[in-house]
């Protein structure tokens, strides 16, 4: 099997609209002008080479969860695959929370993820603060056309005029106050003339709309704040609402695509757009707001909110902990960009909100990675094994494929020697019903070497078990002919104990024991797993790569990347991505 998407790509409702789009020609007259600006911009530059446009939109206030892996995927893979081109925007129009650490964190891991925004030499990079100007210029011009008023009351009394679901709202008493005192006002407002929460731009649609949204939503607040870009140029700011139509339509975006919880939001998405247009601000074709359901999964939380808490309470050790949701710590863990596109891809584009199972992600990583990682042992809980009949100095080179899918991949090679670390599990004084490996008396097979046959153990006073004690029969190393005249059902992996690497390995258990962990106004913090990480010491095949990016498939217990941070050439230390699917099968 292979994990390179040689498949064909599965169709979804979006790949349909952007096809018919096509066909319809919908964009044959669309221009761009190298870079994003209003229609007199635009309107002067070349006709667009990109047939579509989408663009990954993120709020750099935070860093990006695996439900931002499947935005990227999409956004990007649709561009790459109708012959587009996808902007990487940072939709950074709120300055209390966006920080210069997130927008860096951010590029890295959609780089990471192996996608990029350079398209025909042009950086397609983009920071809707950079618009804050044009956006301004909008909302005058919305105010000279009668379409927005600035309105004195408070943001409480707004919230109470603004109605129900059930109740029609209430006009404000500025609302048909003349625009060239709103226009004043407006302009005063962004002089720092007032302070925060005196006063608000509102667009001028309707109090008593069916839909919340359109009942005069407010386009501009004040915020006398800090901005991570602009600094202290701007202390008025526009709502997200307002911004993310002018940010898609000044950079020609064809495809705005976003959440379902965004749909009640499309009908002013379309207002702003519509009527800068015949403003003569924006320029056609105008976007489009398509909504997808956002990826929900088991066993983990995807608010960034929920994230940055367990980051600042302590409950992990930071934004890369490789029991985080992010894509940070989904990348130390060790999981591989390919397994997250493959995981993406697979969980599909629909229109209704589910929730996915966190063992896809695994099962995405175990396609993706049997076929190309090495194979090699370790031994995670080590008892002492004793071949008594070995020569205490002789040293035997055992050979097993590097990875049983390639032979061509070649061989590994490590030392068999008289004295080996096993599983602790492997050998039981008294053996449980089926239990096939070592017990006084059995035999069974050092995996790629001898079949050997356990003659006894060693117990210290407190009763444990310190050594076993096995003779090794010399016709049966495995590979040689005639090596399996004696038959064994059980086969134990080992590694020397004289060679072998000493290393740290974590394993880990889902961060929330509950699968729905933010279901409902429970405290999301009380599910919390209080074992989803173990730290065990234990033993490396000679030869295993300890290079963070290198996947490592340890027989029988999953796949491993040593850890970014703090692995040492001296120290390995090994993450464990996932088990293996398969419990380890006797004979394998
Ligand atoms: P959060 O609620 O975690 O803060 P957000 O939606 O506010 O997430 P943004 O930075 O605004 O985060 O998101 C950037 C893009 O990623 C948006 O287009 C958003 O729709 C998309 N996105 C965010 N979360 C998911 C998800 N779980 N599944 C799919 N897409 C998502
Ligand atoms: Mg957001």
């Amino acid at each position: 099997m292979s994990s390179e998407s040689t498949a064909p790509v599965a169709t979804n409702f979006l790949r349909n609209i952007i096809e018919s789009d096509l066909s319809a020609g919908k964009f044959t007259e669309k221009r761009w002008a190298g870079q994003p600006g209003p229609a007199s911009v635009q309107m002067a530059g070349q006709p667009d080479p990109a047939r579509i446009r989408t663009r990954f939109p993120p709020e750099p206030n935070g860093y990006l969860h695996i439900g931002h892996a499947k935005s990227i995927c999409l956004n990007f893979g649709l561009a790459r695959d109708f012959g587009g081109v996808c902007h990487m925007r940072f939709d950074d129009t709120n300055p209390e929370k966006e920080e210069q650490e997130y927008v860096d964190a951010i590029i890295d891991a959609v780089k990471w993820l192996g996608f990029d925004w350079n398209a025909n030499g042009t950086e397609h990079l983009y920071f809707a603060s950079d618009y804050f100007q044009v956006m301004f210029e909008c909302a005058e011009s919305l105010i000279e056309a009668g379409l927005a008023y600035v309105d004195e009351q408070s943001p409480e009394t707004m919230r109470t005029m603004r109605g129900t679901l059930t109740e029609a709202g209430k006009d404000s008493p500025w609302r048909d106050r003349p625009a060239e005192e709103s226009l004043n006002l407006l302009r005063q407002m962004r002089d720092g003339k007032h302070p925060d929460g005196s006063m608000a731009l509102r667009a001028r649609i309707d109090m008593a709309s069916p839909n919340i949204n359109m009942r005069d939503p407010v386009l501009y607040r004040i915020r006398h704040a800090t901005h991570h870009r602009t600094g202290d140029q701007w202390c008025v700011y526009p709502m997200y609402a307002f911004a993310h139509p002018i940010e898609d339509a000044l950079e020609g975006i064809t495809h705005s695509i976003c959440t379902l919880e965004f749909e009640d939001q499309r009908p002013f998405y379309d207002w702003v757009l519509n009527n800068l247009q015949r403003l003569g601000k924006l320029a056609a074709p105008l976007p489009h707001q398509y909504e997808f359901a956002r990826l929900n999964m088991s066993y983990i939380v995807t608010s960034k909110r929920k994230l940055l808490q367990l980051v600042k309470d302590g409950h992990v050790n930071g934004w890369d902990d490789p029991r985080m949701p992010t894509i940070a710590g989904l990348r130390r863990r060790g999981y591989t960009a390919s397994a997250l596109r493959l995981f993406c891809e697979r969980t599909g584009v629909s229109k209704s909100n589910s929730r996915i199972d966190y063992s896809l992600l695994d099962q995405a990583m175990r396609e993706d990675q049997d076929p190309h990682a090495h194979r090699s042992v370790a031994i995670l809980d080590p008892l002492k094994l004793v071949i008594t009949n070995f020569p205490a100095d002789k040293v035997e080179l055992c050979h097993a494929p590097r990875n049983p899918h390639h032979p061509e991949m070649g061989m590994r090679e490590f030392p068999l020697t008289r004295e080996l670390w096993i599983e602790k599990e492997d050998f039981a004084e008294v053996p449980p019903k089926k239990y096939f490996r070592l017990f006084p008396g059995n035999s069974v097979r050092l995996k790629y070497g001898y079949v050997v046959t356990c003659t006894g153990f060693n117990k210290d006073a407190a009763g444990n078990i310190t050594e076993v004690h096995v003779e090794y029969n010399p016709d049966t190393k495995s590979g040689t002919p005639g090596s399996d005249s004696v038959k064994v059902k059980g086969n134990v992996t080992w590694v020397s104990a004289s060679h072998a690497i000493p290393a740290e390995l974590r394993l880990y258990d889902r961060l929330f024991s509950e699968p729905f962990p933010d279901a409902g106004d429970g405290d999301f913090l009380a599910c919390l797993n209080p074992t989803s990480i173990e730290t065990v010491h234990g033993w490396l095949e000679p030869g295993t790569i300890a290079e963070p990016g290198v996947v490592t498939q340890f027989e029988r217990l999953g796949y491993f990347v040593a850890d970014a941070k703090d692995s040492t050439a001296e120290k390995p230390v090994f993450n464990r991505v996932t088990t293996l699917k398969d419990t380890w099968a006797a004979g394998a």
